[in-house]
């Protein structure tokens, strides 16, 4: 959950910035304006999220689905695909009452809006819906984002889906109140690192005193969604942090940290599968090693991977390679077989991903 988009600010070596495309044009604003200030009265809306939801996927849907609350849209839902269950750190989001699970999802809304999500894999088994919504919207900051909407609003430069989300807010007339405002200033937490990454723009900054000027609390959503767990996740991260490697001949010299946690580490500490989303945060320090990596069993041959990159290696390319997507700094995929199968990939990917400096 944290630890997403660009990385670091303050280590690793000088690099080119990103070949993105550009951001939405004024056509695309327009279009997606006129998509929801075109809904009948009645109109029925699905708004969806990624898999496994995180502060940004979350935040910024939820902060989107109060917003058109405030426009009058009353037939209103947000789901995301798989178990219905959001990690703790942020169960708590002002607008969780909109969420439905996915069994319960409009079949066949009006309009259907998708948020944090690089490609329609990681809208599972709600997919169907971008053919059967009356129109597709996507806010997205993914650089591999594949353009899956009928409108796209996609800004790889954005420093988290946010916003997107609070613009396109702002171009319908919304109001920010403290509520929406909560939403944004999660997402835009999370995937800043609270303001550390490389992507913290003076925009940023500005979108930032905007939320907080409605009276939000930030020193109490920090503490609850970054520096919170339960006493048995303390000690599950030292077990776990205690059996990290480190490869300084990996990635073309520039080194490879990683470890990995079971499904019975979880069970022998009581932990959830969420607070392991914290783990990639401790071992990126490692300064030894500008790529770090936590794979996390979800099933017994099946592994959920983090890949961070101080710079040298850009690891979406890795995870691209190996299934999965993310940002240059910051992605993942899902891996097979066992854990020694899953770094093996890795450090064979690795090399072929080295950024020219
Ligand atoms: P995290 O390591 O925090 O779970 O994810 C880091 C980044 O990689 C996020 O931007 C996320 O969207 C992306 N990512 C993580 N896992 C996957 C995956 O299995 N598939 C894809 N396509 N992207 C992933
Ligand atoms: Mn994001």
């Amino acid at each position: 959950m944290t630890g997403v988009a660009a990385g670091p600010a303050d280590t690793g070596p000088a690099v080119a910035p990103p070949a993105v495309g550009p951001g939405p044009g004024e056509a695309d604003w327009a279009a997606a304006v006129a998509a929801v200030r075109g809904l009948p009265a009645d109109a029925r809306v699905l708004l969806i999220c990624h898999v496994n939801p995180d502060g940004d996927a979350l935040g910024s849907m939820l902060g989107f689905g109060l917003g058109l609350r405030q426009l009058g849209v009353r037939r209103l839902q947000a789901t995301f695909p798989g178990p219905p269950e959001v990690p703790e750190p942020i169960s708590g989001l002002p607008g969780m009452d909109l969420l439905v699970p996915e069994v319960d999802a409009d079949p066949a809304p009006e309009l259907v809006v998708c948020f944090d999500a690089a490609s329609e894999s990681r809208l599972g088994g709600l997919v169907d819906r971008l053919e059967t919504a009356g129109a597709a919207l996507v806010l997205d900051h993914h650089a591999s984002n594949t353009r899956f909407g009928g409108i796209n609003l996609v800004d790889p430069r954005a420093a988290a889906t946010s916003v997107l989300a609070e613009e396109l807010l702002t171009r319908l007339g919304v109001t920010l109140d403290a509520a929406i405002a909560e939403c944004l200033y999660v997402a835009l937490t999370t995937d800043t690192g609270s303001f550390r990454f490389e992507a913290t723009t003076p925009a940023v900054h500005e979108l930032a005193a905007r939320l907080l000027a409605t009276g939000i609390r930030p020193g109490d959503i920090s503490r609850r969604v970054f520096d919170t767990r339960p006493f048995g996740a303390v000690r599950l991260f030292g077990e776990v942090l205690c059996r990290a490697r480190l490869e300084p001949a990996a990635a073309g010299g520039h080194g490879l940290v990683w470890t990995y946690a079971t499904l019975d580490d979880l069970t022998r500490h009581d932990q959830r599968p969420y607070v392991l989303e914290a783990l990639i945060d401790s071992v990126r320090c490692t300064a030894e090693a500008d790529v770090s990596c936590v794979v996390k069993q979800v099933r017994p041959a099946e592994w959920a991977v983090s890949m961070r990159s101080k710079g040298a290696v850009d690891v979406s390319r890795v995870a691209v390679a190996l299934g999965g997507g993310g940002h240059r700094l910051a992605a993942g995929f899902t891996g097979r077989g066992t854990v020694e199968d899953v770094v093996a990939g890795i450090r064979t990917e690795l090399d072929k991903a080295l950024i020219e400096a």
